[in-house]
């Protein structure tokens, strides 16, 4: 069966983000595929797949455990040696799996697992470098309803990471993976999460010469990310998750409490003219708050000069929210329509950088398969991009080369 003519790998793996998928028994995962690994908020609980797509593959985290995935007509079969994802008994696409990367199993010099330091997400390395969110402190718990970075960091992760332990993993991610961005983010520490998180930033870039990425509470002394530009930070995210304010209070109460909505909004703004256009992005979870505030979030992050990072929901296991439904399909379908079209209209540069695939979400870059119709501006925005990556990627490569 020719697997290729028929599916779009982008509706695909939008599908697969809100329904999962079920393993049959034909399947080896345990020698075939990367290990799941519940770090961080939680999002990658699931397993790592590539669906061939051209002129990059998709690579996207599955859910498997959650509870919504128990109806889902999606399987995973292995078969002759191959894997198939199917629907409904019948073949959709051949799938790879990424396998298991060499380093997990190695230690730093100071003798810790370097999968408990940092995880492939996709094609980069994303790590928790410090100590768990304070909005899961027990005695004043805050936490974000969905999720479930109190549940895995000092468990399925080490606590707070030396500096030297992260430059370590990073070198082997670099060298053994051709990882090119590793991936920061912190919960709240009370306002010193940009003091916390600039010591390993400073050490990847100088001692790797890596693509650095940072996603913090915003801080309210906006002239501090200045700082963090010298370090040489080259993208920045702000997870706002709701546009919607009344479920920004309920959803997030912790960053209500302590840091309010509008406090994500200035640093988004200030930052993405500090860094420049498609630089920063605004992170908004999609599938809880009514689907127009959505779109107008989109909108707003857009017009901002930003990039939105849309997570469909995910009502992980254990999280407040385990058992409410995961995103309709066709809702989802709206949403990433929105995104691309925003990004047209704002001539947002985006997937400029090379070998950055994110498993989480929906890339920018995927939006495309979302437009049915395809106008002069589709195409100049397309024309735009490939001029972009062929002028800044050699220039990429060549100065992580140097280090
Ligand atoms: S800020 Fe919210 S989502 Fe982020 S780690 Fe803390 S509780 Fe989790």
């Amino acid at each position: 069966m020719n697997t290729k003519r028929k599916c779009n790998p982008g509706l695909l793996e939008l599908d697969l983000f809100c329904k999962g998928m079920k393993i049959d028994r034909s399947c080896d995962l345990e020698n075939d595929a990367r290990r799941v690994m519940r770090t961080r908020a939680g999002l990658g609980s699931g397993l790592e797949i590539i669906i061939p797509a051209h002129p990059e593959d998709i690579h996207m985290n599955v859910p498997l455990t959650e509870k919504f995935v128990k109806d889902s007509p999606y399987a995973l079969v292995k078969r002759d040696g191959r894997y198939l994802v199917t629907k409904e008994g019948k073949d959709v696409a051949a799938i790879r799996l990424p396998k298991q990367p060499a380093f997990y199993d190695q230690e730093t010099s100071s003798g810790t697992l370097m999968s408990r330091v940092g995880t492939l997400q996709g094609t980069y390395l994303a790590i928790y470098p410090a100590r768990v969110c304070g909005y899961w402190k027990p005695e004043d718990k805050s936490n974000c309803r969905f999720c479930s970075t109190g549940l895995n960091v000092g468990f399925s992760e080490e606590g707070e990471k030396r500096v030297r332990d992260v430059v370590e993993t990073a070198i082997a991610a670099k060298e053994q993976e051709g990882v090119t961005f590793v991936h920061f983010n912190t919960g709240y520490y009370d306002g010193r999460e940009l003091e916390v998180v600039a010591p390993y930033v400073k050490a990847i870039k100088e001692e790797t010469g890596l693509l650095v990425g940072v996603q913090c509470p915003p801080c309210k002394e906006l002239s501090a990310y200045h700082r963090l530009k010298e370090l040489g930070v080259d993208h920045l995210s702000f997870c706002f998750e709701f546009y919607n304010p009344a479920y920004f209070e309920k959803y997030c109460p912790g960053k209500h409490k302590t840091l309010t909505q509008q406090a994500f909004f200035d640093a988004l703004e200030y930052t993405s003219k500090l860094w420049g256009k498609g630089r920063v992005s605004g992170e908004i979870i999609a599938g809880i708050e009514p689907i127009e505030d959505t779109l107008k979030a989109i909108d707003y992050i857009a017009g901002a000069g930003a990039f939105p990072t849309i997570c469909v929901f995910r009502p992980t296991l254990g999280t407040e929210m385990e058992d409410y439904p995961s995103p309709r399909y066709e809702d989802m379908v709206i949403v990433f329509r929105r995104m691309y079209e925003s990004l047209i209209r704002n001539t947002i540069p985006i997937g400029i950088a090379p070998n950055i695939h994110v498993s989480l979400v929906v890339q920018p870059t995927e939006g495309k398969y979302f437009i049915e119709q395809k106008g002069w501006s589709y195409y100049a925005y397309q024309c735009r991009l490939f001029l972009l990556r062929m002028m800044y990627r050699p220039l990429f490569r060549l100065k992580m080369m140097r280090s």
